[in-house]
Parts: structure tokens; C-alpha cells; sequence
């Protein structure tokens, strides 16, 4: 694996005078052409602001929503443009295309301090096949290439990866957090280093819980991918989710864990429900005790307990998905607890994009948390151990 801490950042390299291709992630929320939830703008910011602080000369781009490689003005930038013009007290100029003659146009009139946004990256097919001589039209607009969308640094498009072919590449600000936070949890975490997988499905999560097993003290599984483990210890689960292709892969997991000299934690109890509804009835049982026609939905009082104590000492905690159907109110119980632990903890904490982050922003965490990743997709693949090609494109420190 690449050494994510050794990438280059805004802060080493010359910037002043210069054209700088940053790519954003300014795939916002919108309604009828108004946006509706800006914390990805607010988020570019401190990237957008250094640069212009340092005298470059800033063209930004990003893709938004799924235009299927046509211009369609449904998913335009221009408002993202008059968004950022607020935010930044000036005029924030938006070309009309993506490589065309306005991009190209703006870009040479651009002076010092100057920002412009190019067109959506996906008005071109081009863009998520990563083809080269759109990678080098778009590089072509710029001196320097900053990239500071993490959740596509999974995607290697042209303006996420090919464009670095052509130009001096960098991380901004938000990836470069991403890399020291989960870079460092992987690499050279303050231990014990305590990860906890829940969420559906143990498919969506077995790359991360064998990359895990081979850098972790503790494991801990919950969430609706517990009762597979428990398929595969003999216990009877109801009508628990389940994976049955999955049964043997979550005994070789366990093994692995005990080879390892992993501590793997499983719930001992559940909060179970008749149905799978929010306000079906509900109880708590032991994890050998689940009766037929009950449904697993939450882990128990004794097993927020068992997971808090591992939680309680760790150095390190990297979370992914939650603890039980946190949507709902009734079965919520489990994933607020270990929140509570790892807010508790004083341990470094690092909580994986997608339901987890949304669930901890929900139950007043968030401040709570050293680092809630941008990435659903990306930070999985991270914690993978996989390289992004986004991050694996920019270039290395001496
Ligand atoms: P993921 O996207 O894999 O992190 O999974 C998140 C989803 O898992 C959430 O929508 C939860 O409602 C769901 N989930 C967590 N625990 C359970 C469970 N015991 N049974 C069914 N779904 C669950």
C-alpha cells in the first residue's frame, strides 16, 4: 500500500501566479435549481480560501448528480458559482462550459486572487472513463492540479485521477484530513485501536473487517451482519437478517481473529422485534435465546455494556455502521451507546462516511468525533486497505 502520509499538500507547492485546477466535491442537494443543504461549499472553503490568500489563480470543478455525459441544466453549477460568490464577498466567475471556449476564455483573463468554476465534469462522457485527452483538455485550463474531493477519490476519472498525469498534483485541505485521520488509524495507530463494524450486510463490510483483522486489538461486530456470526457458531437467530452464502466466510473470520490474537466481540444480547417495522413489538433476549419469529433489530443492555468496556480504553476507534436499526427510535438504544463510549473514551475517534456519520450527526455527536469522514464509498475502500486512485495520483513528498 502507497504511504497516504507522505502525499503532497496545498502547503508545498509554489502557488502564487499560477492557474489551479481544484476538484471539489460541490455535488450538493438541490431542489428546482435551489440548493438545499450547502455544507460541501462551506466545506471547499478553507482550500479555496488559502489559495486565493497565496495569489493563485483558482479554477474549480466538480461533478453534480448523474448527467449521463450531456449538458443538461438541471445539473449546471451556475448556482454553486453565486453560492460561493456569497461566501467569499466577490464575484466567483462561472464558465459556461467544462473545456470549451469560455473555460478556456476565463481561465487565460484570470489574475491573481481570482476564482472561476468551470462546468460540470460530467457534461462529458469522457469524464468517468477517465480519458486521456479529456484529462489533458482539462489540465490544459491550469499550472497546478489540487484535489480535494475525497468522496470520488475512490473513481479514477479524469478530473479525479487522469488529470495529474499532466500537472503537478496536490491534496487540499479535506482530503489531506482524511489521510492523516484513516491514514494514520491504519498505519501507526495510538493503540489498542478498537474498530466497530455494524450496519446490514457483513458483504458490504468483509474487506474491511480482514483488512481490520490484520491491524486492530479489538473488533467488535454488531448491527444486522452480527447474525450471520451467529449462523455460524450454531445459534438460532428467527428472522434475523441473515446472509447464508456469507455463513462459512464469518467462520473463517472468527478463526482468523483467534490466529491473529484479535479479541472479536459479538453481542450476547438483542433487542428483537415481531416484525420489521418501528413500532412493532419489541424485547430484549440472550444472543442463544432468540425466539422463533423475532427478529434481531438491536444489540442489548449486556452487550452495550461488554462493547463499552472495550471502548473505554481504546486509543484509537474506527467506526462503520451501526449497532442496529438506529433509524428507528426503539432500536436506536445500541448505536447512541457506543457513541456515548467512543465520545467518552478520550480515544482518537474516526467514524466512517454513510449511516454511521449520519446517525452520529443525528444524536448530537458530531463535535464529539476527532474525524467523521466525507466518504461513504471512498472511506470503505480506504479502510479496505485499497488504494484510491485519486489519493494514489497526487504526488509524493521528497
Ligand atoms: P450500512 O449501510 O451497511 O452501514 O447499513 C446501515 C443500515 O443497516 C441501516 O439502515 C440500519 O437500519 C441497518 N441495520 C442495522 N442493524 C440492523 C438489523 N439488526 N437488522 C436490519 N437492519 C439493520
Amino acid at each position: 500500500m502507497m504511504n497516504v502520509l507522505n502525499k503532497k499538500t496545498v502547503e508545498d507547492i509554489d502557488v502564487k501566479g499560477k492557474k489551479v485546477l481544484v476538484r471539489c466535491d460541490f455535488n450538493v442537494k438541490m431542489e428546482d435549481g435551489v440548493i438545499t443543504d450547502d455544507k460541501r461549499i462551506v466545506a471547499s472553503l478553507p482550500t479555496v480560501k488559502y489559495l486565493l490568500s497565496q495569489g493563485a489563480r483558482v479554477i474549480l470543478c466538480s461533478h453534480l448528480g448523474r448527467p449521463k455525459g450531456e449538458f443538461k441544466p438541471e445539473f449546471s453549477l451556475a448556482p454553486v458559482a453565486a453560492r460561493l460568490s456569497e461566501y467569499l464577498g466577490f464575484e466567483v466567475k462561472m464558465a459556461k462550459d467544462v473545456v470549451g471556449e469560455s473555460a478556456q476564455a476565463l481561465a487565460s483573463s484570470l489574475q491573481d486572487g481570482e476564482c472561476m468554476l468551470i462546468e460540470n465534469v460530467r457534461f462529458h462522457a469522457e469524464e468517468t472513463k477517465n480519458d486521456p485527452e479529456f484529462s489533458k483538455a482539462l489540465a490544459s485550463l491550469a499550472e497546478i492540479y489540487v484535489n480535494d474531493a475525497f468522496g470520488s477519490a475512490h473513481r479514477a476519472h479524469s478530473s479525479t485521477t487522469g488529470v495529474a498525469d499532466y500537472l503537478p498534483a496536490v491534496s487540499g485541505y479535506l482530503i489531506q484530513k482524511e489521510l492523516v485521520y484513516m491514514g494514520g488509524a491504519l498505519e501507526n495507530p495510538k493503540r489498542p485501536l478498537v474498530a466497530i463494524l455494524g450496519g446490514a450486510k457483513v458483504s458490504d463490510k468483509i474487506g474491511v473487517i480482514e483488512n481490520l483483522l490484520n491491524k486492530a486489538d479489538t473488533v467488535i461486530i454488531g448491527g444486522g451482519m452480527a447474525y450471520t456470526f451467529f449462523v455460524a457458531m450454531g445459534d438460532t437467530i428467527g428472522t434475523s437478517l441473515v446472509e447464508l452464502d456469507k455463513v462459512d466466510l464469518a467462520k473463517k473470520l472468527m478463526d482468523d481473529a483467534k490466529a491473529k490474537n484479535v479479541n472479536l466481540l459479538l453481542p450476547v444480547d438483542n433487542v428483537v422485534g415481531l416484525e420489521y417495522d418501528k413500532d412493532t413489538e419489541y424485547k430484549t433476549v440472550d444472543s442463544d435465546d432468540i425466539p422463533d419469529g423475532w427478529m434481531g433489530l438491536d444489540i442489548g443492555p449486556k452487550t452495550r455494556a461488554k462493547f463499552a468496556d472495550a471502548i473505554k480504553n481504546a486509543g484509537t476507534v474506527i467506526w462503520n455502521g451501526p449497532m442496529g436499526v438506529s433509524e428507528w427510535e426503539h432500536f436506536a438504544g445500541g448505536t447512541i451507546a457506543v457513541a456515548t463510549a467512543i465520545a467518552e473514551s478520550g480515544a482518537i475517534s474516526i467514524v466512517g462516511g454513510g449511516d454511521s456519520a449520519a446517525a452520529i450527526k443525528k444524536f448530537g455527536f458530531a463535535d464529539k468525533m476527532s474525524h467523521i469522514s466525507t466518504g461513504g464509498g471512498a472511506s470503505l475502500e480506504f479502510l479496505e486497505g485499497k488504494d484510491l486512485p485519486g489519493v494514489c495520483a497526487l504526488n509524493d513528498k521528497d
